[in-house]
């Protein structure tokens, strides 16, 4: 069985992450290691490292994954976005280091009027940049797939093979997959025959084996819609079928399987639930 679980809170510092986790019942979180809509952070202390190790360990958290902030853009091609984009990013990877994360899930970035060629050589060389800054680290850099709205890149899995093959440290990255983004893009994950179409698609294009860890969220918008708006799941456009599909898919039986659905903390629980039932 995939490892379950949801995006939490860090509210009241990071430890409080796996507690949440635990009261939902998850064994996999997500959490931000920063706030995720401020350009500064304070460092975290010592003291904040070693309890949120000794709870992860507690809480039977068997997967802790960090997702960086929404105002990072490695595509960007204005000087201070860029730096501060650099530099946040950087400091991403330092923390997850620090509280034992074995990977941080990021989104490519837009190219903001460049172009998507463009747009993906910049992403990629300022990816290499921040690692040549980060030799031996552990913790694994994985590109989300995104719904593709606005500039944003990484709607097509040819846009993360892409990123992948101009990468000085391919070992270093892996891919996340987010159901509600891949049906907003037009991957349509909603019958056995396209779901194992989409399957082979990225199969091809990047490799099942590069995928690390999936976002199970359902869509409130329509299929290639480009818009990315997350639902209950099984409540919105995909329904329970992709999701059956992917808890029962022995390719992704030890994956972290993250909710980021709205709602809060009854909505999880009950969207859990839902997953659990889909495995028999
Ligand atoms: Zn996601
Ligand atoms: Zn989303």
């Amino acid at each position: 069985m995939p490892l379950l679980g949801a995006h939490v809170s860090t509210a009241g510092g990071v430890d409080n992450a796996p507690r949440n986790g635990k009261n939902l019942g998850c064994e996999a979180i997500q959490l931000f290691t920063r706030n995720q809509m401020q350009w500064q952070a304070r460092p975290l202390s010592k003291q904040a490292i070693a309890a949120f190790r000794e709870t992860v360990e507690e809480c039977g958290i068997r997967a802790a994954v960090s997702h960086d902030s929404y105002l990072i853009n490695l595509g960007s091609d204005d000087p201070v976005t860029l730096q501060r984009s650099l530099d946040a990013f950087a400091d991403e990877i330092d923390r997850c280091e620090q509280l034992g994360i074995s990977s941080l899930v990021f989104h490519p970035g837009s190219h903001v009027g460049a172009g998507e060629v463009a747009g993906l050589q910049r992403i990629a060389d300022n990816l290499n940049r921040v690692l040549q800054r980060k030799p031996n680290y552990r913790t694994q850099l994985l590109l989300e797939n995104t719904a593709g709205q606005g500039s944003n890149l990484g709607y097509r899995f040819e846009h993360l093979a892409e990123v992948l093959a101009r990468s000085q440290y391919p070992e270093r990255l892996g891919v996340c997959l987010d159901t509600c983004h891949l049906h907003a893009a037009g991957y349509d994950l909603r019958s056995r025959s396209t779901y194992e179409a989409v399957m082979r698609d990225c199969d091809v294009a990047v490799g099942l084996d590069r995928v690390k860890a999936f976002h199970l969220n359902d869509s409130k918008r329509g299929l290639g819609s480009r818009v990315d708006r997350h639902e209950n799941i099984g409540k919105g456009e995909l329904g329970l079928e992709p999701f059956r599909f992917l808890l029962n898919d022995p390719r992704f039986a030890e994956h972290p399987m993250l909710l980021e659905t709205p709602g809060g903390d009854k909505a999880y629980r009950r969207d859990l639930k839902t997953l659990r039932r889909l495995k028999p």
